[in-house]
């Protein structure tokens, strides 16, 4: 296996990347940097995000690099802004024992009159985006008649991008004897064309084959509807309590709205997309390396340049346009030897385009269904036990409190201890996944339209309501305590201050009186009553019978069939209660997993 120093590195720069914690080249660097040190002619490298590349190709431009020389030496262009904060920064600190060596990176939207007065202090490497390095051209303040080396970064992206023209105003500042090295992820036509017109007999190299995805990405596919588009994204977050993801979206409003969406319910997420200021897209990105954001929902666009290395899942919400940019999506994850996931949400409609897809990458996407309530409950469970598993304890901070704990819980077995602590900590959860629907079943009317018939429903008055600390998810729980039946179905919830309203099945009324009566089951000091309500259900309303009386024309109070009328269903509807206040009754959507995640997410 070989060495930096192998590949023809001086000792300065392995020792920078020693301390980068870079140990052995990759790939691609194996293959490009003795090339590129050793010889003129220009090159054309295949390579994904990830693989290295950014090594690849600055690395024998700083041991080349004449460092006694101010003039600039190499132009490296880069598509966005943050990715060419990442080159130059990479290239910083690869050249820190080479003290003589400067870098200059500029791009749009920062004060260009700073950025003047770096390069006339004399830099070698200079790192732009297109149009900001035209502009600087022009200006004279970037001189490139003395540059060696082009870099062409992303050139798939740059010319998606329509920087053709500013490509081309670049390339005619160079000299013609400079060396051009082109990476790129793709090679659509465009690509090509541009290699043709610029550059003469280039070697071509390449980590894997050309444009085929990373070898440690698998691609698994979710048939959804748009009705479960969003709760099956849910489920994946759910399902994977250390998700790490950018979730891709066509548009900034799709991106926005998303992630507007599980910001509501909970999630550890926000948005990266161009209508974003730059400092708000700093920010953004800053948390999201840091993980203080766990789920980044960004435009492709936006996301070009994060270099994040342990990214879990990549997140296809919808598929993108240009098929091309599915690579540089799942290229995200499988990064610097891990393994990672990408996900395509898809329709029906959507699925014949995952077939070009494949030819691309050269593998097939898995049909994986959507997580099932149990396996998210078991994932999470298994979670929480290895969480408790691995904490320390730091016994000198809880020891004299020990002693009167134990015997407080003297008498519980070890086996009663472990119950009451896993429902302690899961009893909302597993209520809300309890029954929750199956989203592989897009025929179902519950998936399909959300909403099912209250024809089928009784609707009850329970004399507890918020006052007394219920919530749905609460509601639930008392009501599946009653055991009323198996696979009973649970429909419409409104909880109002001092009592409130659920559905059952129909074929469940006796049942379910019975039950409470013979139960008599207590809420929190209360002794528990149940009646059936009379509503008229013809008139659309509530205006008659118990309900309209005691929720005394609350407005809100009445809606029926707002948890689609089906608690079986409670997955898109789980309950505001556990983690916030809401003044609203439990009719909206997404309400059981927005509060679980939210109380999780605290923790
Ligand atoms: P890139 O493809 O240039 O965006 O690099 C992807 C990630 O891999 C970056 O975070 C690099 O810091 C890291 N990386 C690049 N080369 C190596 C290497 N030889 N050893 C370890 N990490 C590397």
């Amino acid at each position: 296996m070989s060495t930096f120093i192998d590949l023809g590195l001086q000792e300065p720069i392995n020792k920078a990347l020693t301390d980068l914690g870079y140990e052995t080249p990759t790939v691609i660097q194996q293959k490009a940097i003795p090339q590129i040190i050793a010889s003129t002619d220009d090159l054309k490298a295949f390579a994904q995000t990830g693989t290295g590349k950014t090594a690849a190709f600055s690395l024998p431009i700083i041991e080349l690099a004449d460092q006694t020389n101010a003039n600039t030496q190499a132009i490296i262009l880069s598509p966005t802004r943050e990715l060419a904060v990442q080159i130059g920064k990479n290239i910083e600190d690869f050249s820190k024992y080479l003290p003589n060596l400067k870098v200059a990176t500029v791009y749009g939207g920062a004060n260009i009159e700073e950025q003047i007065r770096k390069l006339k202090r004399g830099v070698q490497i200079v790192v732009g985006t297109p149009g900001r390095t035209v502009d600087l051209i022009k200006r004279r303040a970037l001189k490139l008649g003395n540059v060696q080396w082009l870099v062409l970064d992303e050139a798939d992206e740059m010319l998606n991008m329509g920087f053709k023209d500013e490509l081309d105003r670049v390339l005619e500042a160079t000299p013609d004897s400079k060396q051009t090295l082109l990476f790129s992820a793709t090679f659509p036509r465009e690509v090509e064309a541009i290699a043709n017109n610029y550059m003469s007999n280039p070697v071509e190299i390449t980590s894997g084959q050309k444009n085929q995805g990373s070898d440690n990405v698998s691609h698994e596919y979710y048939l959804v509807n748009e009705k479960t588009r969003y709760p099956a994204l849910k489920r994946v977050a759910d399902l994977n309590p250390n998700i790490y993801a950018i979730v891709f979206c066509r548009t900034r409003r799709e991106t926005q709205e998303v992630a507007n969406n599980l910001i509501r319910d909970g999630y550890n997420a926000d948005a990266l997309h161009g209508d974003l200021s730059q400092a708000q897209r700093d920010s953004v990105m800053e948390k999201f390396r840091k993980k203080n954001i766990q789920i980044l929902v960004a435009t492709d666009v936006a996301a070009r340049g994060l270099d994040v290395n342990n990214l879990t899942h990549v997140i296809n919400h919808k598929l993108p346009d240009q098929i091309e940019n599915y690579n540089h999506r799942s290229g995200r994850t499988g990064r610097a030897g891990n393994k990672g996931i990408s996900i395509a949400l898809v329709s029906k409609k959507e699925q014949g385009r995952l077939r070009p897809i494949e030819r691309i990458i050269k593998k097939k996407f898995e049909h994986t269904p959507v997580p099932s309530g149990s396996e998210i409950c078991q994932n999470q469970l298994f979670h929480l036990i290895d969480k408790v598993q691995n904490t320390e304890v730091n016994t000198n901070q809880i020891e004299s409190f020990l002693p009167s704990i134990y015997d407080k819980l003297e008498d519980l077995s070890r086996e009663e201890l472990i119950q009451k602590f896993v429902s302690l900590e899961f009893n909302t959860f597993l209520s809300y996944y309890e029954n929750a629907p199956d989203l592989n079943n897009l025929s179902s009317r519950e998936n399909s339209r959300g909403r099912s018939s209250n024809e089928n429903m009784t609707r009850f008055f329970i004399n507890i309501g918020r006052k007394d600390k219920l919530n749905p998810a609460k509601l639930i729980g008392l009501i599946n305590d009653q055991k009323i039946g198996d696979k009973v179905e649970i429909g419409a919830i409104d909880i109002l201050d001092t009592f409130s309203f659920f559905e059952i099945d129909k074929n469940f009324e006796g049942d379910t009186l019975e039950a409470f009566a013979a139960n008599s089951p207590d809420f929190n000091g209360r002794n528990v009553n149940v009646e059936v309500t009379k509503t008229d259900r013809g008139s659309g309303g509530r205006g008659r019978g118990r309900g309209s009386r005691r929720d005394g024309g609350r407005r809100d109070g009445g809606r029926k069939g707002q948890f689609s009328g089906k608690r079986r269903s409670n997955d898109e509807t789980p309950s505001k209660g556990f983690g916030r206040r809401r003044s609203e009754s439990s009719n909206k959507k997404g309400q059981n997993s927005e509060n679980f995640s939210r109380r999780r997410r605290r923790r």
